[in-house]
């Protein structure tokens, strides 16, 4: 398979990159990213000289490019986004040119060019928040945050596509990632270093809100088995059922760093934020899919990986 993969200097999407490159030794990968900040090459060290991949610096709305780049590829994995909620509750706009009209530029690019996989990635946070039970792929969206309203529309705009033009769409829903090449804006990250260099930690409100954690290498073979294996046309839920409040997470990560819970300082909350998001699995598990990772022994890694 030649994938092109947007946002691939970001943190899952690199994840993704190796990923793919390794499990799948006559697979291509054209790497589509515009660097902001977020982005970075770095994330893609070890892979930046295979012959097989090709890293091309642009940005998703740029529509010659696109077309360009999708007439060479069978399918589109769309990481591109912007993706930080506190930053969209400062300024909605470059969520709503990234996530929305580039994610619509990628869906005619790709109808142009008779794609035969477009995988849209989305999150959990299209869902809204749920204080009991869990989501499923048929519940309506109710997205709660700039952030999440712009990934719910790209998430509709992709589904239209199949709806309207039978464009070979599959979309995945999946929890809050952890693990290696995260910004050092994401709670786990930001965490770890702080508690490293013994500056306080943060925490929401009364740090009582609950997300479901992944490793990033969990959701990216998830990922893989849709693209390969996905019903064109279904949503994919991907979540591991490791559900945490942010005070849970962040003594956890005090305790691997061997930092004093002295370090925790609570903040005014953010605004509109959503009290629990929680997937239900079946549909993914049926595909023969299943998490590897405890969230203990990801967490361990992972401090590991910011520590050195
Ligand atoms: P990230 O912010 O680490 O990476 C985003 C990447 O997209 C960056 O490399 C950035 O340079 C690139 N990018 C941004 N705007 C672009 C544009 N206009 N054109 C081309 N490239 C552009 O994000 P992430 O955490 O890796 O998330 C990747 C995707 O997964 C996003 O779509 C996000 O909504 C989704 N997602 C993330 C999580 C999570 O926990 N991180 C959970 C569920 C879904």
């Amino acid at each position: 398979m030649r994938i092109l993969v947007t946002g691939g200097a970001g943190f899952i999407g690199s994840n993704f990159v190796h990923y793919v490159l390794n499990a799948h030794e006559d697979d291509e990968v054209i790497t589509l990213d515009a660097l902001t900040y977020a982005g970075s090459k770095d994330n893609l060290e070890g892979v930046l000289d295979d012959p097989r991949h090709e890293f091309v610096e642009g940005n998703i709305r740029d529509r010659e490019l696109v077309t360009d780049l999708a007439a060479d590829v069978d399918a589109i994995v769309n990481f591109a986004a912007e993706s930080h909620v506190d930053r969209s509750i400062e300024g909605a706009k470059p969520f709503v040119t990234t996530n929305v009209q580039g994610t619509q530029t990628l869906l005619d690019a790709a109808k142009q060019n008779d794609i035969e996989r477009f995988l849209q990635i989305s999150t959990d946070e299209v869902y809204g928040q749920i204080l009991d039970g869990k989501f499923s792929e048929d519940d309506s969206l109710n997205p709660r945050n700039p952030y999440s309203a712009t990934k719910a529309s790209a998430d509709l705009l992709a589904r239209s596509f199949h709806t309207t033009h039978d464009l070979p769409v599959l979309i995945t829903r999946t929890c809050n990632n952890f693990g290696p090449r995260q910004h050092p804006e994401k709670l786990i990250p930001k965490f770890i270093q702080n508690a490293a260099a013994g500056e306080t930690l943060p925490v929401y409100g009364d740090g009582s809100n609950v997300r479901e954690w992944i490793h990033v290498e969990d959701n990216c073979r998830a990922l893989d088995i849709v693209l390969r294996e996905g019903e064109i046309g279904e949503v994919y839920n991907i979540g591991s059922h490791a559900e945490k409040t942010n005070l849970e997470v962040t003594r956890a990560i005090l305790d691997a760093v061997g930092a004093s819970e002295n370090l925790i300082e609570f903040v005014e909350d953010r605004a509109g934020h959503d009290q629990r998001y929680a997937l239900e699995t079946e549909k993914i598990e049926a595909l023969g899919w299943e998490p590897e990772y405890s969230f203990e022994e990801g967490l361990e890694r992972t401090v590991d990986y910011y520590l050195d």
